[in-house]
């Protein structure tokens, strides 16, 4: 390796993503860039596919899918096509090291080396993976998934999967509709069972989060759920409340009824200690909400505790010595980073130790964490816009004007602050998730529908 390269790879951060995360950050609009905004001061922010396989086996009510997504072929040469595409776009806009979602339709539809295909060219732009799926396959998919066919061993020696569990969807095999959300919580088990079984098999490790959305017909479940799963193996509990996007069919129920407070206190519930929300803000908190923190025992505690100044404090020593650096790295060359990243900002040294004695007491001690050995969970929230309010808002922005409208104002704002981007490589754009719904699928899928005929 060449000294020039040496020098870059031993970085906190990559340049490029230093550049993006700048770039980002300059774009934010006023209301966002608060001491704790992560977006473009620890991520460029998180993307996902789009126009790949946008069929799904399985009826969601709502589905974010236009009408015509289940009249697109699945395609493994196109997806594997698309995703080359938008992943070179946001490697070039997003800088490396970002978190994308392989995400569409169903994503097990694909052929299990389409798939595969899909990941690695993921990872060769430089992102890291998660399928979106859900969870309805079987062990041989997924280590058909998982193994080289030609030499029978692990092409990845890591999968991160979003299993999809709740009780609005029809279809599920051995449960075509589940009246309750307890109903699902065998499948749920088996979902990370099939993946635990591929770690004893061959060695590949996993992180799995679940995905449930919200309508008041599940709301007092949501803590339940979480009661119930939280030792399962999953490592992230992510809600979306219900949204009116997508096909107009599949709307059931008020989703308006329900607010994202009345959501994030059933989260709460569920979790069984106050999630602190505010330590940490990826975007807008009309949009996210995300709460880091870890079980020791039952007990739960923040990774960062939102009212107490020397966390807020610790959390900017920690950004201007790491910014976006990525942790999960080979162990000599995350030294060489931690290295040059405690060099650069020293005032973050002597932070790390009483952060780490902050965590520990509030997980109940040295002595009730060296018995129970503290499980990070992420709790998150994500509620998509209504495609009626999205439409006028980004119709607007794209001429360049700000709505005088409150309503149209405040998603313009949500839109500017977006922390979820799909890529457009025909035009070198990135739009946000809510607009991509909202606005762009159903001309997208209509077309997809004349390219990939069903036969
Ligand atoms: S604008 Fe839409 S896609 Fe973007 S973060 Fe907000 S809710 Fe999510």
């Amino acid at each position: 390796m060449k000294l020039r390269e040496l020098e870059i790879l031993t970085r906190p951060e990559h340049p490029d993503l230093e550049a993006a995360r700048a770039r980002r950050w300059e774009e934010l609009p006023a209301h966002v860039r608060t001491a704790n905004q992560m977006l473009g001061r620890r991520t460029a922010g998180c993307e996902g596919t789009h126009g790949v396989f946008p069929r799904c086996d399985l009826a969601c009510t709502p589905c974010y899918h236009s009408r015509e997504a289940n009249r697109v072929r699945v395609d493994g040469e196109h997806t594997r096509a698309q995703v080359g595409a938008q992943m070179a776009l946001l490697r070039e806009l997003r800088g490396p090291g970002q978190n994308a979602q392989l995400i569409g339709g169903e994503v097990t539809l694909l052929a299990p080396d389409d798939h595969a295909a899909a990941l690695q060219a993921m990872i060769d732009h430089g992102r890291k993976p998660m399928s979106m799926s859900h969870g309805d396959f079987d062990y041989a998919y997924l280590e058909r998934l998982a193994l080289d066919p030609a030499t029978g061993r692990p092409r990845f020696r890591h999968l991160s999967f979003a299993g999809h569990f709740d009780s609005m969807m029809f279809g599920r095999r051995g449960i075509r509709r589940a009246r309750t959300e307890a109903e699902l919580h065998p499948y749920r088990a088996q979902f990370v069972e099939t993946f635990r079984r591929l770690e004893r098999e061959h060695g590949v490790t996993h992180y799995l989060a679940h995905n449930m959305t919200v309508t008041p017909r599940n709301l007092d479940q949501i803590a339940g759920v979480i009661r119930a799963c939280r030792d399962m193996g999953f490592r992230m509990f992510s809600f979306q409340p219900a949204a009116f996007v997508g096909n107009e069919r599949r709307w059931k129920d008020d989703y308006r009824a329900v607010s994202t407070d009345r959501v994030w206190e059933e989260i709460e519930r569920g979790a069984g200690a106050r999630l602190h929300f505010r330590a940490l803000q990826i975007g807008d908190e009309r949009c996210n909400r995300t709460a880091y923190g870890a079980y020791a025992g039952d007990r739960y505690a923040p990774l960062l505790d939102e009212d107490d100044a020397h966390d807020q404090r610790w959390l900017q020593d920690f950004i201007a010595a790491f910014g976006g650096m990525d942790f999960a790295a080979p162990p000599p060359l995350l030294a060489a980073r931690l290295a040059r990243g405690f060099a650069r900002h020293p005032r973050a040294l002597p932070g790390v130790a009483g952060w780490a004695r902050r965590f520990v007491a509030r997980a109940g001690g040295p002595a009730h964490v060296a018995r129970h050995r503290p499980r990070a969970i992420t709790y998150v929230m994500h509620a998509f816009m209504d495609a009626r309010d999205v439409r006028p808002a980004w119709e607007a922005l794209r001429r360049g004007e700000l709505a005088d409208d409150p309503r149209v104002r405040a998603t313009q704002e949500r839109l500017q602050a977006c922390s979820y981007a799909m890529a457009h490589p025909e035009d070198g754009t990135l739009v946000p998730a809510c607009a991509q719904h909202s606005v762009l699928d159903p001309a997208e899928n209509l077309r997809l529908q004349e390219l990939l005929p069903i036969a």
